[in-house]
């Protein structure tokens, strides 16, 4: 059973992750899906609001789960017994970040690879903070986002 471990801030999950995760599940046996705790964040939804979020929004996927965690990803690679953790792609901007969060975290476990896979182009563009941005102008985020999150998203700016 090989499983990979996607965390992230997922404030709040887009089609965008939603696509690569998508990807993930023909190429892995499991995915894990994980809202990191970041104590240096202040994210609009609660950990709680996010992993429901993801949870409604992953229903129909059989190998794939949701949790969150507070503390290293490797740490928690290893806990749920990830054999890589994966990140999405999305332009050159993702990858000076991307490059040294991946070698801190193979020079703090070796035995865990990070993977990164590329969303469909129409994605490219799209992150958690511009749609955040659009809806609290009252802007139609619907074919950005699962129905889920579109209709938390009018309850918060509401
Ligand atoms: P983080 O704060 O960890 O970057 P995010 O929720 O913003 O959390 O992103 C989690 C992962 O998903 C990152 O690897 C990011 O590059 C990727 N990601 C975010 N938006 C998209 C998108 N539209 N298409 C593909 N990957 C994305």
């Amino acid at each position: 059973m090989r499983k990979v471990l996607y965390p992230g801030t997922f404030d709040p999950v887009t089609n965008g992750h939603i696509d690569i995760i998508k990807r993930a599940r023909e190429l892995f046996d499991g995915v894990v899906v994980t809202v990191a705790i970041n104590p240096g964040k202040t994210p609009l939804f609660t950990v709680e609001e996010r992993v429901h979020m993801l949870k409604e929004s992953l229903k129909d996927f059989d190998n794939v789960v949701v949790d969150s965690f507070d503390g290293l990803v490797v740490d928690h690679a290893h806990e749920v017994g990830a054999v890589g953790i994966l990140r999405g792609l999305r332009a050159v901007s993702d990858f000076e970040y991307e490059f040294q969060m991946a070698l801190m975290n193979r020079k703090l476990a070796g035995d865990i690879a990070t993977v990164f896979l590329m969303p469909h182009e129409k994605y490219t563009y799209l992150n958690s903070s511009i749609i955040r941005n659009l809806s609290s102008l009252n802007s139609d985020v619907s074919e950005f986002v699962p129905s889920i999150v579109m209709e938390a998203l009018k309850k918060k700016f509401s």
